[in-house]
């Protein structure tokens, strides 16, 4: 089997990109790969986090991954920060790689925009995250669009220990859907729906109620036309609107300009929020039954024990090859 490994940040309230982009395939992959799926605190803490809300955050994600279909007796889900080899594998992947290379994330440049001052943790959290997934062996990434560029860091960093110290890491392969690997936020098409947005109208949160979701699909910016065409390229928000449809029902894209012909948008926006909520429900009702089972620490240690396992002997393989002295 090939090995999977992903993981979501803690990082505000998970988001229908995050589940389109990212969470849906983890679902999918679960059954065929052999699976890691971790939700990335310490990637959370490159921009302040208030502790309560840290903690808060965390069993909801862990609590979504499962409501969204995970199963811990199948998929390993962890938490990234009580494995500790991806700090320290971390450390040492971050004195391997360029500052030029960092420099050049896209994902830093966003996240810094506008800031006096942003920690260095920030700047650094590519060479985290190719220590994520190097830990692993992972031969598979699901990620959505946003994560290429460090997955290419990941597939360089790993080419290039091994050609230093000799082979010992796979190479990985990002994993990105077709439709949906880049949703755009609801009120500004020119940038991705993101879970730590400050505006809670340009994301659908998954925990949204269906009011608040018909509210905010109903606000969703689109243009001074009438036509449900999909051409990202000058209708960035109508096609955003589309690519969610399609992937929240089983509707093709053709199918769905088809069926909105001469319409305009007021049908076409109804139509589609009942299909967010139609998706996003049974979720969100799994979830609340799984918030309440008190259930989540104990899979959080299970799959920490596994995960230690794998992790362990791969730090221990790099250390002996990069000449620290193994007691
Ligand atoms: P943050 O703003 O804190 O970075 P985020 O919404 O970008 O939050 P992450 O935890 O960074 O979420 O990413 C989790 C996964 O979701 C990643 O695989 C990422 O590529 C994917 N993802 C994030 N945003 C989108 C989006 N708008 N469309 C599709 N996939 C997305
Ligand atoms: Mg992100």
């Amino acid at each position: 089997k090939l090995r999977v490994l992903s993981g979501m940040q803690p990082s505000g309230q998970p988001t229908l990109g995050n589940y389109i982009g990212a969470l849906k395939n983890y679902v999918k992959l679960q059954h065929t790969h052999d699976c890691y799926f971790m939700v990335v605190d310490m990637h959370a803490v490159t921009v302040p986090q208030d502790p309560a809300a840290l903690k808060e955050q965390t069993e909801s994600v862990t609590a979504l991954y499962l409501a969204a279909g995970l199963d811990p007796n199948v998929a390993t889900v962890f938490l990234q920060s009580t494995v500790h080899e991806h700090a320290e594998l971390g450390w040492l992947m971050t004195t391997l790689t360029n500052m030029g290379e960092l420099e050049r994330m896209t994902q830093f440049k966003d996240k810094s925009a506008g800031k006096d001052s942003v920690g260095a943790g920030l700047f650094t959290y590519p060479s985290l995250m190719v220590a994520d997934i190097l830990l692993y062996n992972a031969d598979l990434v699901p990620v959505g669009d946003d994560q290429k560029q460090h997955l290419e860091l990941t597939r360089d960093l790993a080419q290039r220990f091994n050609s230093r110290f000799g082979d010992t890491f796979t190479i990985p392969e990002p994993y990105i859907p077709k439709v949906g690997a880049r949703i755009m936020s609801l009120d500004d098409a020119s940038k991705k729906m993101s879970k730590s947005s400050s505006n809670a109208g340009s994301y659908i949160a998954m925990l949204d109620a269906p009011d608040v979701i018909r509210k905010k699909i109903s606000r969703a910016v689109t243009d001074s036309g009438r036509e449900v065409k999909f051409d990202p390229q000058h209708k960035p928000e109508v096609s955003n609107l589309i690519s969610i449809y399609a992937e929240c029902s089983d509707k093709s894209i053709a199918e769905i300009e088809a069926q909105y012909e001469g319409q305009g948008y007021g049908p076409f926006k109804k139509d589609l929020a009942e299909a967010v909520v139609a998706t996003l429900e049974p979720i969100q009702i799994r979830y609340n039954e799984i918030r309440q089972s008190g259930e989540l620490y104990e899979v959080l240690k299970q799959g920490k024990e596994r995960a230690a396992v794998q992790a362990d002997a791969m730090l221990k393989q790099v250390k002996e090859k990069m000449g620290f002295i193994i007691l």
